[in-house]
């Protein structure tokens, strides 16, 4: 069977370059449905992107490579989509857009986006031997027949290492390394991190802070849990984390504890330390960090003792033993070497036909819709230069 442009994986950026890459478009997916972890996202209401995406939100080894395709198809066009398509939508925090009723809408519409653009989708269909000869030659096993397709297009779309049990395999990791693109050692990211026991006495609570890895600081919910610490501030430090680093925990970021204890020395000398940070900070917090702290009244403490316990609280230094790995991983750090890749079309400089998109491209966002927007971007890409290129061929 012969196709124009043949695309491994019906997730969200597959979906998306089919929705785009014009006519003799054919979609396989080792899967039952399309669009799982669409259908799993933002606790099943996906966060489909994020008002403020722009380049910084974004990971990768280059960090312009994303620039063009967030700016040909942005937040706004996503947007758009979802309003033509009448997916009621809000705003929860931070510029994050989720549906109002169900992730499946997002899917419903793709496929109906695909479907307006006659892409075939062949689902349960596993992918054998693939060679190039002018043409990508894919040896795909479906219903328990072999079937030889001929696609002068082949787009990588099958995301990342994360989430075995849900069908992730890093195929596109293997196909591009027998063409010679070179890879970013894959990694897991926005990854809950792990304490051995330490925190375990400490499970269940959750508060705000700041935390930060070897790049920004993100203020958001940090949560311990018997096997270390979680929650999107410590999910977001993790993508700027590597075994061996520490973390840093600011457990009071919007209020100064210097001020807080110095000015509640004045006015009430004659209590405990750890009383007056419990009425800041989860008690459990306070009680477990005890141990550290002095078993003193406020008022027998210098200023120099307070900036120091302050200093403490706000610059907590923790060194994770590990990450919960691509178990629990909502994403893959690396990839596909972005240097390999045509920004403009995601095509491969080395093999004219190669595309690779979404989560398999060494380009990952924070938590917050932004990987989403980055499989719609890079998605439209693809699909727009494939549809191009076949117009002035035709
Ligand atoms: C629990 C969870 C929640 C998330 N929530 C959000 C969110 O709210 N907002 C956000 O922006 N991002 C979220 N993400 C991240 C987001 O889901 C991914 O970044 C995005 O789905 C990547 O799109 P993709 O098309 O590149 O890959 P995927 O969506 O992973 O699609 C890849 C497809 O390829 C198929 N495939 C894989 N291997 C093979 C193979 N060997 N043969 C055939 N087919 C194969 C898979 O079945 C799948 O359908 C979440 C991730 C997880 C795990």
């Amino acid at each position: 069977m012969q196709v124009n442009t043949l695309i491994l994986g019906a997730g969200a950026a597959g979906m998306m370059a089919a929705a785009h890459a014009g006519p003799s478009t054919l979609v396989v997916d080792h899967a039952r449905a399309p669009g799982e972890k669409i259908r799993i996202s933002g606790g099943g209401r996906c966060n489909f992107t994020n008002l403020y995406a722009e380049p910084a939100n974004f990971i990768c080894a280059n960090p312009h490579f994303m620039k063009s395709a967030l700016s040909r198809y942005t937040q706004w066009d996503f947007i758009d989509l979802v309003n033509a398509h009448g997916i009621a939508w809000h705003e929860k925090t931070l510029g994050q857009l989720f549906c109002d009723d169900t992730a499946k809408q997002i899917i419903t519409m793709l496929r109906a986006e695909m479907e307006r653009a006659g892409a075939q989708l062949w689902l349960q269909t596993t992918v054998g031997e693939i060679t190039h000869d002018g043409a990508f030659r894919v040896s795909l096993m479906r219903e328990g027949r072999e079937t030889r397709i001929s696609a002068r297009n082949l787009v990588l779309a099958t995301g990342g290492k994360s989430i075995p049990k849900m069908g992730a395999t890093g195929l596109a990791y293997q196909i591009a390394a027998q063409f010679g693109l070179p890879l970013v050692t894959p990694r897991p990211g926005l990854v809950p991190l792990t304490f051995g026991e330490t925190f375990k006495p400490l499970a269940g609570v959750a508060l705000h802070s700041r935390a930060q890895g070897q790049g920004p600081a993100f203020e958001e919910a940090t949560l311990f849990t018997h096997r270390g610490l979680s929650g999107p501030a410590i999910l977001q430090a993790s993508s700027y984390w590597q075994e061996g680093e520490s973390i840093t925990l600011d457990l009071s970021p919007q209020t100064s504890l210097f001020d807080l204890l110095k000015s509640a020395r004045q006015t009430a000398g004659r209590r405990a330390l750890t009383t007056v940070l419990s009425q800041h900070l989860p008690a459990r917090v306070v009680a477990y960090l005890g141990e550290d702290l002095p078993k003193t009244n406020l008022a027998d403490l210098s200023d120099a003792r307070l900036a120091d316990i302050a200093q403490r609280l706000h610059h907590w230094q923790l060194t994770p033993t590990g990450s919960e790995g691509y178990r629990t991983a909502e994403v893959t750090l690396g990839g596909i070497d972005t240097d390999a890749l045509n920004s403009a079309t995601m095509e491969a400089k080395a093999l004219p036909g190669l595309y690779a998109i979404g989560e398999a491209v060494d380009v990952t966002g924070w938590l917050g819709g932004y990987n989403f927007q980055w499989a719609w971007s890079s998605g439209w890409a693809a699909g727009t230069a494939i549809a191009k290129a076949a117009h002035h061929l035709a």
